[in-house]
């Protein structure tokens, strides 16, 4: 009696773990679903132990399967898929065809193995869900996995064991044999589980948050967070690989007059609308662009010559240009922007990415200096300064 109300009570436990992490971050359905997973258990254990008759089998035994098909469903909802209605009653379902199948328990040993045949696959399907959404690399989510594959294997051992002992002696109990074991096992597995699981979706939040960290909330482009981050990678790889990187800085003429004339509203859609443009501007997948601040953007442009990484500024500047988007304050009356162009030459001098920064931001003000809407490339960097203007 001690051993299954201890499993009772460690189940009721790992509940309160599932609860916390879902208080934690409320998108992580996964939660809901484990914590639904162990009351159901811990309420199916109860209903075998204080219910040995057939009806207390045969719902002990639904709501086992079901309880391990809500471990399944949160590892689906781990990888983001909507759960189906009809897949929410099928572990149980199975479980109870399995019961009137076999006669309602006219065999206990064939029940016992069909029922742990059962929860083999359940447990198989879940690792397998689980590791289609291995595509993220969350360390937790193989961790989780193997936890979930040994269970797969303990139900298909003891399946295993029972039949074997079962058909040698048809006088044992094989039901019972190894229930022990398989009853340790299980809380152990069960206290992996909730640690794994709730790890899980706390690499995911956290991941979520990073990836929210580096995000501009206006234009959904990166931020000057992620431009450090972006740095910070390119920089030296630009130094290994031989190849130059280039950066060009973008900053909208004007804009101060324009948010004057036609309000901050109307601005913050301008600066969505070129936020658009310039990603639309740029080809490579390599190739970013990141809002700056203000009314200030930066494209990263690894393996690109100055030369090119002008004709690419210039594209940029006609097709901010081409959305035509009114500007009473500015001689065209359209929204044009200033951009500056540098060069990181590997070899040329030491790498920094502050550096490049600063020259970049050189020939964008060199740009507004010589009357907006055009491109200059820093001057240091190359012979003559560029400035190319619309045709
Ligand atoms: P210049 O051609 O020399 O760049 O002139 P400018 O008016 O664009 O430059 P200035 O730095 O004087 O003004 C930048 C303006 O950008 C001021 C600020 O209100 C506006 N701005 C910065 N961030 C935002 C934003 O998120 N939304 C809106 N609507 N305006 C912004
Ligand atoms: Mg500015
Ligand atoms: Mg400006």
């Amino acid at each position: 009696m001690l051993l299954p109300l201890t499993i009772i009570l460690v189940i009721l436990l790992t509940s309160s773990n599932y609860i916390g992490a879902w208080l934690q971050d409320r998108r992580q359905v996964a939660m809901l679903w484990m914590t639904a997973s162990a009351l159901l258990e811990a309420a199916s254990f109860a209903v075998r132990i204080l219910w040995s008759s057939l009806p207390g089998l045969i719902l002990s035994t639904v709501g086992v399967m079901e309880a391990i098909g809500f471990i399944w469903m949160a590892c689906r909802t781990t990888r983001g898929r909507r759960v189906p209605p009809w897949m929410v009653l099928a572990p149980g379902a199975a479980g109870l065809a399995l019961y009137l199948a076999l006669g309602f328990g006219d065999h206990p040993d064939l029940r016992v193995v069909a029922n742990n045949l059962l929860a083999a696959l359940l447990f198989a399907t879940a690792t397998a869900e689980l590791l289609r959404g291995g595509g993220d690399r969350l360390v937790s989510r193989w961790w989780v996995a193997g936890i979930l594959g040994t269970e797969s294997m303990v139900c298909l051992g003891h399946a295993l064991v029972v039949a074997r002992l079962s058909g040698g002696d048809p006088a044992t109990d094989a039901a019972h044999r190894g229930l022990l074991f398989i009853a340790l096992s299980s809380l152990v597995l069960m206290m992996l589980l909730s640690a794994g699981m709730v790890a899980l979706v706390k690499e995911q939040t956290e991941r979520h948050h990073r990836r929210m960290a580096g995000l501009d909330a206006l234009t959904g482009l990166g931020n000057r967070r992620r431009l450090n981050e972006c740095l910070e990678h390119a920089v030296p790889q630009a130094g290994r690989s031989g190849r130059p990187l280039a950066v060009v800085m973008i900053d909208v003429d004007c804009f101060k007059a324009y948010n004057d004339r036609y309000g901050h509203l109307a601005g913050d859609g301008c600066l969505r609308a070129i936020a658009g443009a310039l990603q639309g501007g740029l080809v490579r997948r390599s190739d970013l662009v990141m809002r700056y601040g203000g009314e200030e953007f930066v494209v990263l442009l690894p393996d690109t010559s100055a030369a090119e990484a002008v004709r690419i500024a210039e594209r940029l500047r006609l097709a901010v240009r081409g959305l035509g988007l009114p500007h009473a304050g500015r001689e065209d009356g359209v929204v044009t922007i200033s951009l500056g162009v540098a060069v990181l030459e590997p070899g040329a001098g030491p790498m920094d990415g502050a550096a490049l920064l600063g020259a970049v931001d050189l020939a964008l003000y060199e740009a507004k200096r010589r009357g907006r809407d055009q491109s200059v490339s820093y001057p240091h960097m190359q012979p003559e300064p560029v400035a190319i203007t619309a045709p």
